[in-house]
């Protein structure tokens, strides 16, 4: 019962405590890279612990209380029949959730290339994927997919220098080139997926956090941290439609305390992070491998 057993504790403990702690980990964002593949690698293995913990405790349940190994077997098969019906569910969440956000960003795509009408300025800025909404609230984002766009507001051009545009830009045009929008997908249809009593809003807000601060830290490497600021300080109050990724957003003053740390390496936390992770990824993978070799 001892593997069974430590997979489903594996399976609890990193799908309940362990994102709660994470995100309390501030200093973890000073490594924005790592703290995502922490984040993933936690999130994968507590799915990987889920989906092999109900055949292996009904593998045991089995073992203990029926006679034959044949009865085992065969409450073993029902549980992995369970564990794939779970998958399903995942799969399924991610399908419906990836089809919806894939239809609003083509609608919206097709509205700004519809409303942007100024093509001098996208030669201004040398930006073919750039729309120009001629509105006066200033707002960023982008709409990622295969033919993603940048969108700014005539507002934003008018509230920046030319440097803080190219701010602007540089953060955009990182989160289309990283696909963030890949890495906030897995987490919603994970969040999605989960009973609600196990879903963890904070590592969803954290991972988007850390999004934003990989996307300011490419903007730092185009323009120096200054600007950067600047421009993260104006557009703190701007806003995006759905399923795009905005520049403005709530975490500015966190993101403006992180633009400090942009330039500096964290070698040995970033070893540290890439080490928990594989440890985290490692352990139900172990436990599996255990519990088959010993039975
Ligand atoms: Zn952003």
């Amino acid at each position: 019962m001892v593997f069974a057993a430590a997979l489903v504790a594996l399976a609890l403990v990193l799908a309940w405590p362990v994102p709660r702690v994470l995100a309390r980990m501030t200093t973890f964002r000073r490594a924005p890279r790592a703290a995502l593949v922490i984040w993933q690698s936690v999130t994968i293995a507590a799915v990987l612990s889920a989906l092999a913990a109900t055949p292996a405790v009904l593998l045991e349940i089995g073992e203990e209380a029926m006679e034959g190994p044949g009865s085992a077997r065969a409450l073993a098969t029902v549980g992995a029949v369970l564990s794939g019906l779970m998958l399903a569910h995942v799969l399924v969440s991610g399908h419906q959730i990836g089809t919806r956000l894939r239809a609003t960003r083509r609608r919206h795509r097709d509205l700004v290339d519809l409303l942007s009408n100024a093509p001098e300025v996208r030669n201004e800025l040398s930006d073919p994927q750039l729309c120009v909404l001629q509105h006066s609230t200033p707002t960023a984002y982008c709409v990622p997919g295969l033919r993603s766009r940048v969108v700014l507001s005539q507002g934003t051009i008018d509230a920046l220098s030319a440097e803080e545009v190219e701010a602007v830009l540089a953060h955009e045009r990182a989160h289309l080139r990283e696909r963030h929008d890949l890495i906030l997908e897995f987490f919603t249809v994970i969040y999605t997926a989960l009973p609600p009593i196990l879903r963890s809003p904070e590592a969803l807000s954290e991972v988007r956090l850390l999004a934003e601060v990989l996307a300011d830290r490419s903007a730092v490497k185009a323009v120096g941290p200054v600007v950067v600021a600047r421009a993260v300080v104006t557009m703190a109050g701007s806003s995006a439609p759905d399923a795009a990724m905005g520049v403005g957003c709530s975490t500015a003053r966190i993101r403006l305390d992180l633009l400090q740390e942009a330039k500096r390496p964290h070698i040995l936390l970033s070893l540290l992070m890439f080490g928990s992770a594989t440890l985290a990824l490692g352990a139900p993978i172990c436990l599996v491998v255990a519990g088959w070799t010993t039975t």
